[in-house]
């Protein structure tokens, strides 16, 4: 086998015993050309590919990694957990300082779960504002993403009607749709869940309006529903309080995945007072749930991202890669849309039908050595250095150069 064939290779053989060749959304084949599906290993931005090629990375695994990959601090609290004990009758004491962490640092918090994946969580949110209400219907807005389970899932395969039977849908930032969404359930809302900003696949990224947002409290409120906020793409990355603590907002309930623990294997839910009971009620568990290693992996982490404050850190490196990628394009002479958070952006191209555009643009930088994503948002991590981003721009350059060529 050459060196230059192993991702082709592995992927052949994937294909033979894994239906569609990977679930969900890590499958390679939904990347432009040259895109590896198979990683030999990874250390703060960088990725290195089966085949040997190098990238700065800025899909951070879709999210987790935060403070980058094998952050030393974050991997030695792991190893000297799992020297201990990891999966156990019970958990170990990691569970209640992690739990106090979380309840101490986000301020809607009264109390926490804590699971496995964002799916986990989200789930166990709409279940808990159901159990506490009393009530069916939960207000979701179109389009957003909140699992991989029959309730929530973007395909319909496999689901039946009756597993929607009780979602009422509404669109993001659009106070009126919301209204109208919980006039036609009155008496019977449970909840309304909500991402931390629109960033629906395949489209530009949109920030909440405060208004929106204050709407949806109000009408929570009013109602005696519940609140939540699904923050297992943008939590710890925004705002270490809840993504919403900005915008002076804090839900009943909230979802944490992703960055959590940087690359290990959790999820947190938090709720408020008048949920507790509820929580308690409802079944929740997982043969892994009580792990240890994820947990101390997750301590770690938060300790790191309030030492060194990492949204800020993020927020300054997206920024400098904003701005490098306007200028790019712009010394190109191409029209491009930048949107979203610094640390969490996306870039389209203007006027871009099917991606053919971005794809080319993500096609020809990663081949000079940046991975980048056409459609989805990128995610920046601590790990990234002025000189990373540059890197990337130069990159970025080549495929500015790609996409000019097309015309
Ligand atoms: N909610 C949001 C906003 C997400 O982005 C995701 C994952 N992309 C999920 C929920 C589900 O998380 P998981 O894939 O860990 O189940």
């Amino acid at each position: 086998m050459t060196a230059a064939g192993r991702d082709a290779e592995l992927r052949e053989r994937a294909r033979r015993v894994i239906p569609g060749g990977l679930w969900g959304h890590l499958n390679a084949a939904n990347l432009p050309p040259g895109y590896p599906q198979y990683f030999a290993r990874a250390e703060g931005c960088r990725l290195w590919d089966v085949d040997g090629r190098e990238v700065v990375d800025f899909m951070c695994s879709w999210g987790p990694v935060v403070l980058g990959h094998r952050h030393p601090a974050v991997e030695e609290a792991a190893r000297r957990q799992a020297a201990l004990g990891d999966c156990m009758n019970g958990p170990a004491p990691a569970l209640v300082e992690l739990a106090e962490r979380l309840v101490g640092t986000i301020p809607h918090a009264d109390w926490c779960l804590l699971s496995k994946n964002g799916t986990d969580a989200t789930t166990a949110c709409v279940t808990i504002a159901r159990a506490g209400t009393g009530r069916r219907k939960v207000l979701v807005a179109r389009g957003s993403y909140h699992g991989a389970v029959p309730w929530c899932s973007p395909s319909i395969a496999g689901v039946t009607t009756e597993d929607r039977a009780h979602l009422v849908f509404y669109d993001y930032n659009d106070i009126a749709s919301v209204e109208a969404a919980a006039e036609a359930v009155k008496g019977d809302l449970a909840a309304i869940i909500v991402t931390a900003f629109r960033h629906d696949m395949a489209r530009a990224l949109e920030l909440p309006d405060p208004g929106f947002a204050q709407a949806l409290r109000a009408l929570c409120d009013r109602e005696s529903a519940a609140l939540i906020l699904d923050d297992v793409r943008a939590g710890f990355r925004l705002h270490l309080g809840g993504s919403w603590e900005t915008l002076g907002v804090r839900p009943d309930l909230a979802a944490y995945s992703k960055a959590i623990a940087n690359g290990h294997p959790l999820a947190a839910i938090t709720g408020a007072e008048w949920l507790r009971e509820a929580a308690s009620k409802v079944y929740t568990t997982g043969s892994f749930w009580c792990g240890a290693v994820p947990m101390a992996a997750a301590i770690a982490t938060l300790d790191e991202l309030h030492r060194i404050d990492g949204p800020a850190r993020m927020r300054t490196m997206g920024e400098r890669l904003r701005a490098g990628l306007d200028t790019g394009a712009a010394r190109h002479g191409i029209a491009v849309r930048q949107t979203g958070p610094a640390q969490m952006p996306l870039m389209l191209f203007e006027g871009d039908e099917g991606f053919r555009l971005g794809n080319a643009f993500c096609a020809a930088a990663l081949a000079a050595g940046a991975y980048f994503h056409p459609r989805h948002n990128m995610f920046l991590s601590c790990a990234h250095t002025e000189a990373d981003i540059d890197r990337a721009l130069q990159a970025a350059d080549v495929g500015f150069a790609a996409v000019a060529k097309l015309g």
